[in-house]
């Protein structure tokens, strides 16, 4: 039966992540989630890759960080770096639903995850790079306009000490480390790529038990080169970004092939990946 209200949230502020949000929807309607699927766009998001977004996401929710701003706020909007930081905050405001999940529009769900929902908020994996962190690519939360606004005032007051969501969020959610350890999702659920250089014998014996993985970092999936006949991911120079990444980059390409197949209409204008 699907549940009505709780939903897997993404985000997309422009058409190259949309990308990104595209292979999110696609994975988790493959893997038969029960749950709603919603991507967050902002008005730069054109409205083609909006109609292949509708195609796999439940609903296409623009978001406007200006809009829900009030006078008490004004002051971040000098403060262009926070912006896509505070859009992503807006999943809070999606008060139809009373839990959600959100996932980076750079992840790649390999299984059915609904049992994220079993877990409270804020819940989320630890950060490779420093563990007392989350990472907050993945994490279960509630959406409540009361928390928006605590953590918009939150955002107003102290910035982000990482100039991004991460940073606002540990510092919001600032217990997470110590109090209770039932809001410590498994590395698995929040794979990120950056584990793989770190710790790679962990990933060679954990690695086939990931179930979502995230390619956190300046080199996205979106920037490889695909050729689709050969099934074969290169960067430009014909390298890939790392070799052990071979496998979840080229199910990357799959889905997103797939995904564009199956919405792709003649009439839409969206680039075909490049
Ligand atoms: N994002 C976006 N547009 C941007 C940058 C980020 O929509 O220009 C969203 C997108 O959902 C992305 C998330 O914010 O997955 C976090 O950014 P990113 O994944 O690039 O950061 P990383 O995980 O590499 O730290
Ligand atoms: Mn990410």
């Amino acid at each position: 039966m699907p549940v009505t209200d709780q939903a897997f949230v993404t985000l997309a502020t422009n058409d190259v992540y949309s990308k990104g949000a595209l292979v999110v929807g696609q994975c988790l309607r493959q893997h038969g989630t029960s749950r709603q699927t919603v991507v967050m766009v902002t008005q730069q998001v054109s409205q083609s890759a909006r109609a292949a977004l509708a195609h796999v996401f439940c609903e296409v929710r623009e978001v406007n960080m200006l809009d829900s701003l009030d006078c008490a706020h004004l002051n971040m909007i000098g403060r262009p770096e926070l912006g896509v930081t505070l859009t992503k905050l807006c999943c809070w405001t999606l008060i139809e639903y009373t839990k959600c999940v959100f996932l980076d529009a750079d992840t790649l769900v390999l299984c059915n995850v609904d049992e994220l929902f079993d877990y409270d908020e804020l819940s989320a994996a630890p950060d490779p790079g420093w563990p007392d962190c989350f990472n907050s690519g993945v994490f279960v939360f509630r959406p409540s306009l009361q928390t928006y606004d605590r953590l918009l005032r939150w955002a107003e007051e102290h910035g982000s000490f990482d100039g991004g969501d991460q940073g606002l969020l540990n510092s919001f959610f600032s217990d997470w480390a110590t109090k209770d350890i039932s809001k410590h999702l498994p590395f698995i659920y929040n794979l990120s790529t950056i584990a793989v250089y770190t710790y790679l014998p962990a990933f060679q014996q954990y690695g086939r038990t990931a179930k979502i993985v995230h390619f956190l970092g300046a080199v996205k999936p979106w920037h490889c080169k695909y050729e689709r006949q050969m099934r074969k991911v290169s960067l430009g120079d014909g390298s890939l970004p790392h070799p052990h990444l071979g496998p979840f980059l080229s199910l990357w390409w799959v889905v997103y092939c797939q995904s564009m197949d199956s919405s792709f209409t003649a009439t839409d204008t969206w680039q075909e990946p490049v």
